[in-house]
């Protein structure tokens, strides 16, 4: 039986009306699920008895199950949902702006980024639309939080199941949803360039990060097998293009590898190809993957690296490392369950 959460309030609209419903029964189903939290069509009391009964008839309304639970001195908490055929891992992440859930968008990664863990674990498939969303209703509730962003960041590339994705997005996006602004949601990609056209033309507010990680093609080629499909010329094109649609301003997520792409001309190489672009660059400490044998960048190299990207005009920021004590790491927790 299908979820009642994979459905936007549009869709929700077409399939009440061919069960025979009025459309308006709709905005109070949403109401029920995303601003009072109901968990049971029972607790939709305005709803008819007939309506609620034809509802369990043809939709699931169950949250994830919670397989495992970490919390990190820093107030991160991890969960380890347990599905059918995997597991699926979301973190919250607590800022002085709030409270940021990470999301994760498929089962496993085919993308076989090298320094990556989510890629020791092939994909399954793609999540549904309900699974998304359930990440972010079932971690709410259980913590008794409102969560006021959303990065889809955790296990998958999103843009490679791109229609549950926006599905997701309209639904936690909507007034009537969960009404988490654009300006709140950011998806991260490792550089599908049709998918970021799609994307632009999506005419919605939502937050563009690119995992760039490398300064020129050689080194990129070898971290992340996409470029060699999608190289960063054609990458760039599609950034520009994506700006210039959107007027919106995309995160370039690099990751510093020791001795691998945190040198100074790597630096002025990325200062090069991002001139011209409205982009910021966030760089991302390395949560050391025991299988794979890169290493995290001295602090020397960092500062280094931050000020010759500063000295060059670049806008720059570095991102703090949350739940280091608490297999931080995308995919690390999901594969000591499965690996
Ligand atoms: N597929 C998407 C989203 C998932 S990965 C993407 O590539 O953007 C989310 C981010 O975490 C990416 O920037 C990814 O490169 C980064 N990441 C993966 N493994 C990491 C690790 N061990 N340490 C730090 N960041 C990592």
């Amino acid at each position: 039986m299908k979820s009642i959460y994979d459905l936007t309030l549009d869709n929700m609209e077409k399939e009440f009306l061919e069960l025979g419903e009025k459309k308006f029964r709709t905005s109070q189903v949403f109401e029920w699920l995303y601003r009072k939290h109901v968990t049971s069509f029972d607790d939709m009391t305005n709803l008819s008895q007939g309506l609620r009964e034809l509802l369990k008839q043809t939709y699931t309304l169950s949250p994830l199950e919670i397989s495992q639970k970490q919390r990190s001195q820093d107030g991160t908490v991890k969960y380890l949902f347990k599905v059918e055929d995997g597991y699926i891992e979301t973190v919250l992440m607590t800022h002085p702006y709030g409270k940021s859930l990470c999301v994760t968008s498929q089962l496993g990664c085919n993308m076989g980024c090298q320094f990556c863990a989510s890629g020791l674990l092939k994909k399954k498939r793609n999540l549904t639309t309900a699974e998304i969303v359930n990440q972010v209703m079932t971690v709410g509730n259980d913590l008794g939080e409102t969560i006021t962003h959303v990065v889809v960041m955790g296990i998958g590339e999103p843009f490679d199941n791109y229609d549950h994705l926006m599905d997701f997005i309209r639904i936690i996006n909507h007034p009537k949803g969960l009404a988490i602004g654009a300006r709140h949601i950011t998806v991260s990609t490792c550089g599908l360039t049709k998918r970021i056209a799609d994307y632009a033309n999506e005419g919605i507010q939502i937050n563009l990060a690119i995992s760039l990680h490398a300064p020129n093609d050689e080194i990129r080629d070898q971290l992340m097998p996409i470029n060699k499909v999608h190289p960063m010329d054609e990458l760039r094109a599609a950034i520009q293009s994506y700006i210039e649609k959107t007027n919106r301003r995309v995160t370039i997520e690099y990751i510093l590898l020791r001795g691998i792409n945190d040198e100074l001309i790597h630096a002025r190489q990325l200062a090069h190809y991002l001139r011209g672009l409205n982009v910021y660059v966030n760089l991302i400490p390395y949560n050391n993957v025991d299988e794979h044998g890169y290493q995290q960048s001295l602090r020397t190299s960092v500062d280094a690296f931050k000020d010759e990207l500063i000295r060059l005009k670049i806008n720059v920021t570095e991102r703090k490392e949350h739940g280091r004590d608490i297999d931080g790491a995308c995919g690390q927790l999901r594969m000591k369950k499965e690996g």
